[in-house]
């Protein structure tokens, strides 16, 4: 098992257990190493609309910061990542680079789970996707990855196709889409992450799906491994399943970052 680089801890509000059992649980999985990626502060909402259920308060970074440094003390040689995972909200780059700029972050995912402030992955506004074509829905949503790859904000983005989330999906083909978004991407250098979320939600497949990730490789796009782990079991989970998918479409190496430096790990 290479790495898992996308794991919450319950600073977030809605993961849990300790951080010593997130690591504990991957080393029993034989990951190579791992990365903590916790929530950003919810920067793009006015302070009385962040939800402490969704994400950190912004005074509590240095201390998400201080408890990984410790974690990485205790579990020392095994590599441990300090990452983020930080929301895309288009226009407003700049407050997020005041965040990010603060901290020494090994890595950053880039995620979109807002389009317009909607929280579209969240299953308390499902009812949203009623008001949508899904067509121009995934449009929006894939115009939007493009622009958060261009940011160069990001070294991974991070679920790329988290809006089939509840299985709602386009009739209409949406192949010319993922091209026209790969293309964007490949030309930004920023890593997508293979994360299997998506195996434990109504979508039942891995973000993001054969289809997509099939053009990555076609354009040369480096890949990132995750679980989206909220709980210790669920570190490395189902990443056998991902590493076949990978390997099946000619994979074979996914990407490391220290510093934010990378560096290829065979699968
Ligand atoms: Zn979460
Ligand atoms: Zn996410």
């Amino acid at each position: 098992m290479p790495v898992d680089y996308h794991i919450h801890t319950r600073m977030c509000g809605h993961a849990v257990g300790e951080m010593e059992e997130y690591v504990e649980a991957a080393i029993k999985k034989g990951l190579r190493e791992i990365g903590f990626a916790d929530h950003i502060p919810m920067y793009f909402f006015p302070l009385e609309k962040r939800d402490p259920s969704i994400a950190m308060r912004e005074e509590e970074l240095s201390y998400y910061m201080e408890r990984v440094r410790e974690i990485q003390k205790k579990y020392y040689p095994y590599p441990i990542k300090f990452g983020i995972e930080a929301d895309y909200t288009p226009g407003m780059e700049g407050e997020l680079v005041a965040i990010l700029e603060k901290y020494d972050f090994d890595y950053v995912l880039g995620s979109i789970h807002y389009l317009e402030g909607w929280g579209f992955d969240n299953s308390r506004y499902k009812d949203g996707y009623d008001r949508w074509d899904l067509y121009e829905l995934y449009e929006l949503y894939f115009t939007t990855l493009g622009r958060a790859a261009k940011s160069g904000l990001f070294d991974i983005l991070a679920h790329p196709d988290l809006i089939k989330k509840f299985g709602f999906k386009p009739a209409k083909d949406i192949i010319p889409l993922y091209e026209k978004t790969v293309k964007i991407i490949a030309g930004s250098g920023v890593c997508v992450e293979i994360n299997t979320a998506g195996l434990r939600v109504p979508a039942g497949e891995i973000y993001p799906s054969p289809g997509f990730l099939e053009i990555c490789r076609g354009y040369g796009v480096p890949v990132s491994l995750g679980s989206d782990a909220h709980k210790p079991d669920q570190v490395g989970c189902n990443f056998t399943e991902a590493i076949n998918l990978l390997k099946a479409v000619g994979y074979r190496e996914v990407a490391t970052f220290t510093g934010k430096k990378k560096k290829f790990l065979g699968i």
